[in-house]
């Protein structure tokens, strides 16, 4: 019931050249693929060149960010609209980088996932604990208000468009990754604090993907937990192989 999404987040990485390389390579990697979604997310830069060579392929393409105003005196920023435009179907939001570098809060995620649902793109809407919150015994209250403040205000449209990706913060870029335990816990709380801010239907049909150093060699299991339905994956999505294989995901693994 619910189709599994694996998405490359490719932060600030790539140049056209390697972008188009990278993509082409996923493009080739993923004919005939059935039963499962992949996206990636390169920077704004690349956006126009990975469009091109994705054309064809299914595969999404997605914004790393967005502000939520449509247009106006906001130097350095890229609307919805925008990115509808440049041919995105999908938009990350609130990613731990962006919260730990650059100020994002709940309500600024409230405010983006919005405009995203607004202008038709699927909000990929991040959550995630601490290295020091998760030893503080913390994780569910911060996954809640972040559920809970990151959705507000979220349009009756995204209830069935939206994506949630649980990152815990310790496991990003680290190479430590959640135990299968870990991702299923949380990501049964995110499924049931959803029913509340959406509904019990929708939320039963909502991807939550896992994120924090997904790789070839650990997606099997992760993606034999119920209530895992995808995963968000930054360091491995931009060497094709590996991606490829997560993207080729074994369904039947204990
Ligand atoms: C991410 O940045 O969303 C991420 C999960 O990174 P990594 O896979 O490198 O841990």
């Amino acid at each position: 019931m619910r189709t599994p999404l694996l998405a490359g987040n490719w932060k600030l990485n790539c140049l056209q050249k390697e972008a188009t390389e990278l993509a082409s390579a996923l493009a080739a990697g993923c004919t005939g693929l059935a039963g499962r979604e992949v996206m990636v997310a390169p920077t704004y830069t690349s956006i126009a060149a990975v469009r091109e060579a994705l054309a064809g392929s299914g595969i999404g393409l997605g914004g790393q960010d967005l502000y939520w105003e449509s247009d106006g005196a906001y130097t350095g920023e890229v609307s919805a609209e925008m990115l509808v435009d440049a041919g995105c179907s999908h938009v990350i939001i609130g990613h731990s980088e962006r919260r730990q570098y650059f100020g994002e809060t709940d309500q600024t995620v409230a405010n983006k996932t919005r405009a995203a649902v607004e202008a038709g793109l699927v909000p990929v809407v991040c959550v995630g604990e601490t290295l020091e919150e998760r030893e503080g015994g913390k994780t569910l209250d911060v996954i809640r208000r972040q559920v809970e403040g990151g959705l507000a205000g979220l349009p009756p449209a995204g209830h069935e468009t939206l994506v949630v990706a649980y990152e815990p913060v310790w496991a990003i870029g680290t190479g430590k990754t959640a135990t299968t335990e870990q991702a299923e816990q949380v990501h049964a709380e995110i499924r049931a604090l959803l029913a509340t801010v959406t509904s019990a239907g929708a939320s039963a049909g909502t991807r939550i993907l896992y994120g924090g150093s997904v790789k070839p060699g650990n997606v099997d299991e992760l993606m034999a937990c119920p209530n895992v339905d995808g995963a968000l994956v930054g360091g491995a999505s931009l060497k094709a192989d590996d991606f490829l294989r997560i993207v080729h995901f074994k369904e039947t693994a204990s």
